[in-house]
């Protein structure tokens, strides 16, 4: 898929685009779409690259209720959609691909598409990389297994599936807050498992969790094991303390214990930081010159919708000034 300014029609036409592009932002996700209305507003060539639906992880959310100017909050998926709606409105130029590699001697950039051969490589002045993050997986025996039968990471995904039962949530953060309080609309009950015995989570989504009837807390306790023989029939869990074991009945386990930034793709060249995430000046800049990053999977990020659309915004500035600078 192609979108592009008045591009309704066809894709070959959107997959020509200029020689050389001035910026191409590796991401559809705030960060990404952010700097792609500045870039386009700049007149400058931007490509915006995805690997599946604009949006990113702000498209798995049900409602979103702290981004400003949405009083009554905003669907994950519309919101997506109208920051990729305004990208491509003013030039930016989004398209579905995954990106395998960066080479990053020489000048332009060049980068290999998945599916497409060397001679059809990307040619970029700038490289942005707003790819952001995946959830992080809990490492316990059966999560492998029984993933899709039961295992998810995203309750607005899967949640519809477990209508009237037993589930279980991992976690103690927005997300796993932001999810039990979405499946208590769905299941017969939910279960936060959390390691310790407060939460993480923004104070007002504790209030909701604390007054939902449906929501039950085990608090201090580990999964050691997700169980069930073609899906998911329940969680054995540990006390941190006592080490007393607990087994509980679920139907879904829904696991939301942070994120693992989606680097896999660059080159050793960008440095990141012990766990992963890129490592940038106050300019938003790498250790590659003319390859940014910005959003959550930049080391430092505050990752929030907002944040990372105020990043989008500041990495475009930079890229700018590189621009001018190496004409
Ligand atoms: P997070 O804030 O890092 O929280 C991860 C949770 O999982 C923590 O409660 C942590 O426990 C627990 N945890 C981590 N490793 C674990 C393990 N091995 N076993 C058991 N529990 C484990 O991650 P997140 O909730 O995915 O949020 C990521 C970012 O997105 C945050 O900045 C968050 O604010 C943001 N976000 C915001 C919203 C919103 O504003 N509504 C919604 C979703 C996400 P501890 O508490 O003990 O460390």
């Amino acid at each position: 898929m192609s979108v592009g300014p008045g591009d309704s029609d066809s894709s070959s036409r959107a997959e020509a685009g200029p020689a050389v592009w001035d910026t191409v932002i590796v991401g559809a996700g705030a960060a990404g779409l952010t700097c792609a209305i500045y870039a386009g507003r700049a007149r400058l060539s931007a490509l915006v690259l995805e690997r599946m639906v604009p949006g990113g992880q702000i498209a798995l959310n049900d409602v979103i209720e702290n981004y400003p100017g949405f009083p009554d909050g905003i669907g994950g998926v519309e919101l997506a959609q109208r920051m990729a709606q305004q990208a491509a409105r003013f030039g930016a130029r989004i398209q579905t691909a995954t990106l395998e590699g960066i080479e990053v001697a020489g000048r332009p950039l060049r980068m290999r598409l998945a599916g497409e051969g060397p001679d059809s490589a990307l040619r970029a002045r700038s490289v942005l990389i707003a790819t952001g993050c995946s959830p992080r997986k809990l490492g316990v025996p059966g999560e492998r297994e029984l993933a899709g039968r039961g295992v998810s990471y995203c309750a607005t995904c899967d949640g519809p599936l477990f209508a009237e039962k037993p589930l279980v949530v991992v976690g103690g953060g927005n997300t796993a807050i932001d999810e039990a309080l979405f499946l208590a609309n769905i299941a017969s009950t939910v279960t936060v498992v959390h390691r310790r015995d407060q939460l993480r989570a923004d104070a007002i989504l504790q209030e909701r969790a604390f007054a939902d009837p449906k929501i039950e807390f085990l608090w201090s306790h580990v999964l050691t094991e997700i169980v069930g023989d073609e899906s998911v029939e329940g969680v054995r869990a540990r006390h941190t303390e006592t080490n007393e074991e607990t087994e509980l009945s679920a139907a879904g386990v829904f696991i939301a214990v942070g994120e693992t930034p989606q680097t896999g793709f660059l080159p050793g060249e960008v440095a990141r930081d012990d766990a992963g995430y890129i490592v940038t000046g106050s300019d938003f800049q790498t250790s590659v010159p003319g390859i940014f990053a910005a959003g959550d999977v930049r080391a430092g990020a505050y990752r929030q919708i907002a944040a990372a659309a105020g990043e989008g915004v500041l990495a475009y500035r930079s890229i700018r000034r590189y621009l001018e600078e190496n004409d």
